[in-house]
């Protein structure tokens, strides 16, 4: 496809390569067909197609919205898409710099970023984690019931299941 990025991209390594990837789309679609979120919403944008084309505009200097992040954002970044893909069009790269440019472009703010290091922590770090789903024990009388239904309970034999 046709490309026209913007200075603040266009002699960057990152503008270089990802002007490389874009020219590589013939836009034919056929990677929507194995990309999960686009299979689950049907929305255009939520498929390698779309993303490829919201990340070409934002290149080229068009403003990033909430939007932008939240279907950049909604990739897995499974790559399932360059696994039928005609062109060998690297999606995975090229959604790795959207991302980039979307979080220099329209930061997160301070709560959504604080969250996320939360999560991030939590995961990675079995003692936080671990003291997280004690905690979510005590209080799951309390917790509202969309939360509730994600805090397992310890049986007697060792495992662990959902209420
Ligand atoms: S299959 Fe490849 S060339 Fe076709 S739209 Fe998807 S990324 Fe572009
Ligand atoms: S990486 Fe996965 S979720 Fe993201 S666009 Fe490709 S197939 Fe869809």
């Amino acid at each position: 496809m046709q490309t026209a990025l913007a200075d603040f991209i266009r002699e960057t390594n990152e503008g270089r390569e990802a002007n490389a990837i874009l020219r590589a789309c013939v836009h034919c679609g056929f990677c929507t067909a194995t990309c999960p979120t686009y299979l689950l919403l049907g929305d255009e944008q939520d498929g390698p197609r779309g993303r490829i084309y919201l990340i070409k505009e934002m290149l080229e200097g068009s403003e990033v919205s909430a939007a932008t992040r939240l279907h950049l954002d909604r990739c897995l970044t499974c790559r399932s898409c360059e696994t039928t893909c005609p062109s060998g069009v690297q999606y995975g790269r090229l959604v790795d710099i959207g991302r980039h440019v979307v979080d220099q472009r329209a930061p997160r703010s301070v709560a959504a970023r604080a969250g996320r290091w939360l999560v991030r922590e939590a995961f990675l770090s079995r003692g936080l984690f671990a003291f997280a789903l004690g905690a979510g024990r005590l209080l799951r009388p309390v917790l509202p019931a969309k939360l509730r239904s994600l805090v397992t309970i310890k049986l007697k034999s060792g495992t662990e299941r959902p209420l």
